[in-house]
């Protein structure tokens, strides 16, 4: 009874309302301007930026959220965050941004807001400041830093 219910829920997060993922529809994505892109992930910018800069690094594969990932992620992930960390640098470097305390991380379900697995690569100030409380780990498990997550899938 409890699975079926759980498969339910988990159904109903895979899709968008329309049906469709809008990350694994590229089209839709380029709109806000592909930054990087090879044969595993794709880097773009948030179309609502919380902070001075504010980039997604997203699987082209269709992954829900952190929750879906065990230990044959781990090199998905580690890829991911090395994309996410040159195409911020580089950006930094573009818009003349410092690219100190950098934040790399996730929403943990159900605080996300789109259902295919997507990294946030930030580099503050975060606007408004407040923005900041968005992208730290708390008690309730809201967010993850990517560090962390890697830690969870090597052990
Ligand atoms: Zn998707
Ligand atoms: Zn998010």
């Amino acid at each position: 009874m409890f699975t079926r219910w759980k498969k339910k829920l988990f159904e109903m997060t895979i899709k968008s309302p329309n049906g469709e993922c809008v990350f694994c529809d590229l089209s839709q994505i380029k709109t806000s301007g592909i930054l990087y892109e090879d044969e595993r992930v794709v880097a773009f910018r948030d179309r609502r930026p919380r902070a001075a800069l504010h980039l997604l690094v997203i699987p082209k594969e269709h992954i829900v959220n952190t929750s879906a990932l065990n230990c044959s992620h781990f090199e998905l992930v580690e890829h991911m965050l090395t994309v996410g960390k040159r195409v911020l640098q580089e950006e930094c470097v573009a818009n003349q941004i410092s690219s100190k305390n950098l934040v790399f991380g996730f929403h943990q379900y159900p605080f996300t807001s789109v259902d295919h697995l997507h990294l946030h690569c930030i580099a503050p100030p975060f606007m408004p400041f407040y923005n900041r409380l968005r992208y730290r780990a708390t008690w309730f498990s809201n967010y993850i830093s990517i560090e962390t997550l890697l830690e969870q899938l090597k052990s």
